[in-house]
């Protein structure tokens, strides 16, 4: 392993774009964009974003149907991995131009009782699983001096919530991995952001609504409003395809300069 100092500088880094090339739309085209979680949700939302900007999908997702039947309908390839395999991970990033690290999954659940080995599964898939996809691929945007990456991170990358420790610290530790590559490849043309959702209309948010509901003992029916949208000022679920305008605007010309950051759409939640 090279020390700081003897590794190769920069020569100079990427020019910024004219204000004709900031302000076109977003154009995908001759990009390949990996899209993990690809099958549902915000992933899918994502992918089908990406893929209408022009760029050539990864569709990656351990659910082999929910990808294929995306592919068949002209979003992509269907790569069916179970990203809780770091090599998996890494092998999916291989010559990408664009990373979105989505794939996630939820356990609500009190500490004191939190299964050990479902602790380690949520940070192999939600942070190792990101490192090794990010990994593969910055050799190749290095190389071309332009890189995307975007990992979709959460309001609990930066708030607490009762009965998700390690949804809370998976998500607070992808934001630290963002930052890292975001100032290791700002002058080699790549940026590294997250967007961090509040509560998305997803098969997850549906999953959480009888879990909370067993957690807080409440019906189920009161669970949307009294817990997840408590401490939403806006009072409603964002929808998959607002996640995804966030993504695009942070894989376009407009936001070369916006590195390290973390895009928050919570309704005002975080503000509060
Ligand atoms: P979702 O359950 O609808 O989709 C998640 C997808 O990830 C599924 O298709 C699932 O098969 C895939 N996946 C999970 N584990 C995987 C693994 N080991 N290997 C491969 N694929 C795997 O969930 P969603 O709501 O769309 O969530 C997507 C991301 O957004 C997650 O990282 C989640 O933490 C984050 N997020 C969601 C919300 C929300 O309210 N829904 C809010 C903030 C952040």
């Amino acid at each position: 392993m090279a020390s700081t100092d003897q590794r190769a500088q920069p020569a100079a880094p990427p020019p910024a774009p004219t204000p004709a090339e900031a302000g076109a739309p977003l154009d995908l085209r001759g990009r390949t964009a990996v899209v993990t979680g690809a099958a549902s949700g915000i992933g899918r939302a994502c992918a089908l974003r990406l893929a209408a900007a022009g760029a050539e999908v990864r569709l990656v997702d351990r659910d082999a149907e929910g990808v294929r039947a995306l592919a068949d309908g002209g979003a992509g390839t269907a790569v069916v991995a179970d990203l809780a395999d770091p090599e998996a991970a890494e092998e999916i990033g291989r010559g990408a131009d664009i990373v979105l690290n989505n794939a996630g999954f939820q356990l609500v659940c009190p500490v004191e009782e939190f299964p050990p080995e479902e602790f380690s599964r949520m940070l192999r898939v939600m942070v190792e699983a990101p490192f090794r996809t990010v990994r593969a691929a910055l050799p190749h945007m290095y190389r071309q001096r332009w890189g995307r990456i975007v990992n979709v991170s959460s309001v609990h990358g930066r708030r607490a919530s009762p009965y998700k420790s390690a949804y809370v610290t998976a998500k607070h530790a992808l934001e630290g991995l963002s930052k890292a590559v975001a100032v290791e490849g700002a002058a080699r043309g790549v940026t590294s952001n997250c967007v961090s959702p509040g509560y998305v209309r997803t098969p997850l948010v549906e999953g959480q609504l009888a879990d909370q509901a067993a957690a807080h003992g409440l019906d189920p029916a009161e669970v949307a409003e009294r817990v997840l949208l408590a401490r939403t000022p806006a009072k409603r679920l964002l929808e998959p395809e607002e996640v995804a305008e966030a993504v695009a605007y942070l894989c376009g010309p407009a936001a070369s300069f916006v590195n390290g950051t973390s895009l928050t759409l919570d309704g005002g939640w975080s503000a509060g």
